[in-house]
Order: structure tokens, then sequence, then C-alpha cells
């Protein structure tokens, strides 16, 4: 008994872990108003789409230099492909997304959009190839109108609209007394966790960004809302380059390619299938998922994939 006690213990604080993990990645976004640690090169051309390809090539980095976070990190998301990234909590996978909106430089290897090194190429064109759809969607004290507009503020109210509706959003919208006028964020009406995200997810569509990172919600929200919400994500990155910061792996079992990180490394890779049947880290989150009650709510839903 003790013999199967540890192995079993320390998968649980392995899953612990994850879960942390759900809470600890909000921090990531709220690094839109980091200090700029990069500049761009005299001149710096704008970056030229093509479809939006990402490619890590032995990334290296660390943010103080005597500690490294991520260890020759190589993955390549084809255009309009999906690339899932799981772990423990600190394994590396934010950093991969603040990499690639380039908050740092990496300090070794290169990142590739469309086969230009980012470093090359101005921030800011960069930055509005890449629309994030936070984990906690931080809402500004305004009106629903302008957090959505926030995405793309020269677009017109019928583009506002349209996006509010392919997010599901917009007859909720309408049925508050000020429609669109009305106030949220802190001093405004307090909206649910689910409605904070689509209308993350409108800012997004607005935006229609070539590349986009979607760190998923999971703790905030129900189960059923979480899964309409999987499916309207399913919906925009259809169309775009997508990396996903995942959390809860009954989300990602369509992803192109899932790296499994540990301590900064790719330990394990493949599509859910391939690391399910290859019985190593990826598979015993997977079953110590099925243990919790949300994973006994998606009992159906996981012996669809098994
Ligand atoms: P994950 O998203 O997998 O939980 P992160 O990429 O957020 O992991 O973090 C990886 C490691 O980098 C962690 O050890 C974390 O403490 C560290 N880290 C994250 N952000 C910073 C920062 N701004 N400065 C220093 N260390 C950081």
């Amino acid at each position: 008994l003790i013999q199967l006690a540890a192995p079993l213990n320390s998968l649980g604080m392995l899953y612990r872990e994850v879960q942390q993990g759900l809470a600890n990645t909000d921090r990531m976004f709220a690094l839109l108003d980091e200090p700029v640690e990069v500049r761009d090169l005299p001149e710096a051309p704008a970056l030229a789409i093509a479809g939006g390809s990402v490619r890590f090539e032995q990334v290296g980095f660390g943010y103080q230099p005597d500690r490294g976070i991520l260890f020759e990190v190589d993955f390549h998301i084809p255009a309009g492909k999906t690339l899932a990234a799981v772990g423990t909590t600190g394994a590396g996978k934010s950093t991969l997304a603040r990499l690639l909106y380039r908050f740092y430089d990496v300090d070794a290897g290169r990142i590739l959009v469309d086969g230009q090194d980012i470093r090359t190429v101005s921030q800011a064109s960069l930055r509005a190839a890449i629309g994030i759809v936070p984990q906690d969607t931080v809402l500004f004290n305004d009106s629903i109108y302008y957090n959505i507009a926030y995405g793309r503020p020269e677009a017109t109210r019928a583009e506002v609209v349209a996006a509010a509706k392919s997010a599901h959003i917009h007859d909720f919208i309408e049925s508050l007394p000020l429609g669109y006028n009305t106030g949220v964020g802190e001093r405004g009406l307090k909206l649910s966790g689910g409605e904070k995200q689509r209308i993350a997810i409108a800012r997004t569509l607005l935006k229609n960004p070539v590349l986009l990172v979607f760190d998923e919600a999971t703790s905030a929200l129900d189960t059923r809302t979480e899964r309409i919400i999987q499916g309207e994500i399913a919906e925009i990155a259809r169309q775009r380059t997508t990396l996903i910061i995942a959390h809860r792996l009954s989300t990602i079992v369509d992803a192109d390619e899932i790296l499994v990180l540990d301590h900064g490394r790719i330990v394990e890779r493949g599509t859910h299938r391939s690391l399910l049947a290859g019985g190593g880290h990826y598979a015993a989150l997977w079953a110590m998922q099925q243990q919790t009650r949300e994973g006994l709510d998606d009992r159906d839903f996981a012996a669809r994939y098994a």
C-alpha cells in the first residue's frame, strides 16, 4: 500500500499545481501595462502577414540572467492550426505567449511569424496581428460598447454589434435597460465570468487578428458555460493560428498539437490520442482530471475521446 501511495500522492500534488495554475495565469495579461523592455530597431518594417504561421526555434529565455525559464523550446504552428501548451504551474506556458507578443526578447534561438524574426519587425505591427482572449478579462470603467470597440476603435457601430452577436452576447446586452451604453468595470454593472469572457471574445473578433492566443478560462465558469464558450473559441480558432494556454485537458482534445511543458522544457508532444497512448505525463494528468467532480460531469465527453 505504501508503495502505491507515494506515486499517487505525487500525482495529487502535480494535479493541485495544475489547478493553482488556473488562478496564476491571470497575471499574464495584466502585462499589457508592463514597462517596455524591448525596442524597435530603427526603421523596423511592419510584419508582413502571410497566413500567420508561428515558429519557435530552440528558444531559451529567463526573466533574470541567472535563472532560465525556457530551454530549447522548439515548435511550429502552421498557419490556421491550433497548438495547446499544458503543464504544471510555473512550467513556462504563459511565458510562451509573452514572448510571442514580444514583451521580452528571447535569450537564445528565435521566434518567427511567417518567416520573420519578430525582433526585426515593428512591435505595433506584431501586436496588431495577435488577439488575446485572457482568462480573466479586465473591463474598463466605461460602457459595454467602448469595451468591445476597444478591439478596433475605428469600427462602425454595425461592426461592433456584429462582433457581439458572433460572441453570443448581443441579446444579453440588449436586455439591459441601457443596452450598449451600460457602464461596466469596477464602478459599473458586475458581469459574470462568462459574460466578461464573451466581451473579450467580441473585442477580439472585432480586432480580427490572424494569430489568436487564448488563455483558457476554467475556474471562474461553470461547466456548461465553459463548454459553450469553448465551442465559440473553436469557431474563432478555425480561421486562425491559435496558441492555447490550457488548464483543463478536456478543452484541447482537438488541438493539432499538444506540448507538455515541465520546468521550461517540452517533455512530451503529440495529439490527445497519441499522448494518451504514450502513457506519460499527459496520460497521468488526464486520468487525474477524470477523478474530479467536473471530470465526472464530463464523463460522456471523456468517453468520446478516450
Ligand atoms: P505557467 O504559465 O506555466 O504557470 P509562467 O510562464 O507564468 O508559467 O512562469 C514560468 C516561471 O517564470 C515561473 O517560475 C514564474 O515564477 C517565472 N516568472 C513569470 N513571470 C515572471 C517575471 N515577470 N519575472 C520573473 N519571473 C517570472
